[in-house]
């Protein structure tokens, strides 16, 4: 057995968190970048689309989430309202108009939602569910935004036992302080952060 087999694309997935306006400029939650962010995703999926055997979206999809909304947001763990169900600002952002990601998934729903692994598909299967049922070992994370939705995605992907990358110039933080926090999370979680030009 060579040690090669663990480079082979099979069971391998993308998940793009979050590219959606209300987290870019002019949305309700814009992070400076994060435009630029959705452009390099759809890029990077239209050059390397082969490298996955699935790739799924997850959306922040907010009905009522109780104290993850405030009138008084701290912008760590409680917010001004965003991804909210149904609004042109909760669609996937318009540069991944061409992704077409194998399946979507919602979250957030009645919660902070903040890792894809609290979200289902329009069917109402999971993320795990999907992962597992695509042979799924290994995932790869981008999108919006690195100290929340893309952290805790990658984090609970190696919770439950499958290897963990985030690209790390395919995802920006909500602020430089909290990407520090974030990085170092996920490193003792044994998520790998790399550039996706070192692939
Ligand atoms: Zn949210």
């Amino acid at each position: 057995m060579s040690e090669d087999l663990t480079e082979r694309p099979a069971g391998r997935a993308l998940i793009v968190v979050d590219v959606q306006p209300t987290f870019c400029e002019g949305g309700e939650l814009g992070v400076d970048g994060g435009n630029e962010i959705a452009e390099r995703v759809a890029a990077y999926v239209a050059a390397h689309r082969d490298r996955y055997t699935t790739v799924i979206t997850t959306q922040d999809w907010h009905i009522d989430p109780g104290p993850h909304f405030s009138d008084h947001p701290d912008f760590v763990d409680s917010w001004p309202p965003h991804g909210i169900a149904g609004s042109p600002n909760a669609e996937l952002h318009p540069a991944l108009a061409g992704l077409a990601a194998d399946h979507a998934v919602k979250k957030g729903q009645y919660s902070h939602g903040y890792s894809g692994f609290d979200g289902a598909d329009d069917s109402g299967r999971t993320l795990e569910t999907l992962l597992r049922e695509e042979g799924v070992k290994d995932v790869d994370v981008v999108g919006l935004v690195e100290s929340h939705c893309v952290k805790h995605t990658a984090l609970d992907a190696r919770r439950i036992g499958l290897g963990a990358r985030v690209l790390s110039d395919l995802t920006i933080p909500v602020s430089p302080e909290q990407g520090v926090v974030a990085r170092e999370e996920l490193n003792a979680a044994g998520v790998a952060l790399l550039d996706s030009s070192a692939l």
